[in-house]
């Protein structure tokens, strides 16, 4: 992998040429020949779709036979910077990647904030569309030459992050890669980029499924720049003062993360407690992001370029550690009835490592504890208990005995032992952690997004915050026109205004 750091371009900023918002190049890569030729968007997709998810889509649509397996060589996995991505615009840190679902059987789109799709594109692609499959263990380096293929014996077996600390370090690079659960195919396998990850629908299994670890990106060779910089800045310049004037995006989130979101969801009883039987719980607040923020000295861990920096790490028995997200607090914490912050961040650690989805895991363990007290199925995990929930973990990715099954997720698992009734997902996607009967629009949404239960696509704020902040009520005093800002100890509202996140309230309809 030396080979690999010796390319590294190191050009001087002045001279690097500069590329006019997109490329319009996107790599097309056959692993079963080791070959690839260069695609040209044309104008018309460009205007149909723009790019990321949109554009990702249309070209897997016109190039993939409809009712291909999942797991088979035919299937596309296209990952898709945005128009954005190199700008410098708020928040365009972000990349895409869209594929056929092995846990859905339907379209699959994740987002990630990792350093890969800010190398690929100023390596001077708009995408790579991976189809075929190598008969052994292989990775990808990609550069502004084109594409490398490499064996990747050495870096099999290895964990996510591991195999990016052996790919090795380069300011321009990143890598998309996969760990042992995206090897063994479990159907909610994800793929890492950094600490960031391509989270849901099982995209991991399918790298995994073409002997694909990882795509190393070396960037560097281009600068983005927008066709009308004195626009783009006058607008760059708005959307920033937006997000730093809304007590959300410049208080809420910058300081707590997106766990700040607990309270509101606790409070509003849409927080997922005991597989989904309950809305809330008095123990909530040890999982919030105040709670985090106070005790586990986070700091900033964010995707770049972001002006939000909602995500945290922070050092938990004296490691650091990703602080774990809102929907990993609910569901691998308080979906299981477990409230202790330091396991869920180790868990959540474990999962990252392992190359797993966070909501698709914590849903299906939760399955398994409600089956298991049900008397459907055996088994020692239960809820309120840590014990042997890391165990359960390791299972899974590494496909061993009842870890195997779980890894086909809730939805296979009740076709098997019954309890459809309680397996909560959509399509064979585990639900995100906002109860829907506490909030119908993120219900609707779950109804009908493309990709299954998804919390991408509706805002929770234009339903629920709307009627808090037009209300300003406050669960604590419950007096309407309050202005004070609830924290998670339950003290007087005076104290609480000193540190808490949001309003909160509670959404009678
Ligand atoms: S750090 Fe948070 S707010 Fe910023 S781009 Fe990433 S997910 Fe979005």
């Amino acid at each position: 992998m030396s080979d690999t750091k010796e390319k590294e371009i190191n050009v001087k900023e002045k001279n690097i040429p500069e590329i006019v918002g997109t490329s319009n190049k996107v790599l097309e890569v056959d692993l079963t020949n080791k070959t690839y030729t260069i695609y040209q968007v044309k104008d018309e997709e460009r205007r149909m779709y723009l790019g990321g998810k949109g554009l990702g889509l249309k070209l897997i649509y016109d190039r993939m036979p409809a009712k291909i397996d999942p797991l088979g060589k035919e299937n596309i996995i296209a990952f898709m910077p945005g128009v954005l991505m190199g700008t410098g615009a708020p928040c365009s840190g972000r990349f895409s990647a869209v594929t056929k679902s092995p846990l859905t059987g339907i379209m699959d789109h994740a987002s990630c904030g990792g350093p890969f799709g800010m190398s690929l594109k100023t390596a001077g692609w708009d995408g790579i569309l991976i189809k075929g499959k190598s008969e052994t263990p292989i990775y990808l380096v990609v550069t502004s030459s084109g594409v490398e293929f490499k064996d990747a014996a050495a870096l099999w077996g290895k964990d996510a992050f591991e195999t990016q600390e052996l790919l090795g370090k380069n300011k321009n690079a990143g890598a998309a890669v996969i760990g042992p659960a995206g090897e063994n195919k479990v159907l909610f396998a994800n793929i890492v980029s950094e600490k960031r990850f391509l989270g849901r629908g099982g995209m991991g299994a399918v790298m995994g499924s073409k002997n694909l670890k990882a795509v190393y990106a070396i960037g560097g060779a281009y600068k983005i720049v927008a066709k009308d910089q004195k626009i783009f800045d006058k607008i760059k310049k708005v959307a920033t003062k937006r997000i730093n004037n809304s007590p959300s995006t410049s208080h809420a989130l910058r300081k707590f993360g997106t766990n700040n979101l607990v309270n509101f969801t606790n409070l509003s009883g849409i927080l997922p407690v005991r597989n989904y039987t309950e809305g809330s719980s008095d123990n909530a607040y040890k999982i919030t992001g105040e709670y985090y923020s106070e005790n586990f000295n986070t700091k900033h861990h964010t995707c770049k370029p972001c002006t939000i920096l909602c995500g945290k790490s922070g050092t938990f028995n004296g490691k650091e550690l990703s602080v774990p997200e809102y929907e990993t607090v609910g569901l691998m914490g308080s979906n299981l009835e477990i409230f202790d912050p330091v396991v869920i961040a180790e868990w959540n650690d474990l999962c990252g490592r392992l190359g797993m989805d966070t909501i698709s895991m914590g849903g299906t363990m939760a399955w398994v504890m409600e089956a298991g007290e049900k008397g459907l199925i055996k088994t020692d995990l239960k809820f309120g208990s840590p014990e042997g929930v890391a165990a359960a973990i390791e299972d899974v990715a590494y496909g061993r005995g009842f870890g195997q099954e779980m890894g086909r997720g809730s939805r296979a698992l009740s076709q098997k032992y019954g309890g459809a009734d309680f397996a909560i997902q959509v399509k064979g996607m585990e639900l995100p952690a906002y109860d829907p009967r506490g909030s119908f629009g993120m219900g609707l949404n779950y109804a009908v997004a493309n990709r299954g239960a998804c919390h991408l696509g509706f805002l929770l704020c234009n339903e629920l915050f709307a009627y808090v902040h037009i209300h300003h009520i406050c669960l604590y005093c419950r007096k309407s026109g309050c202005k004070i800002q609830r924290t998670y100890i339950p003290q007087s509202c005076n104290e609480l205004s000193l540190s808490g996140s949001i309003y909160v309230g509670q959404y009678n309809p």
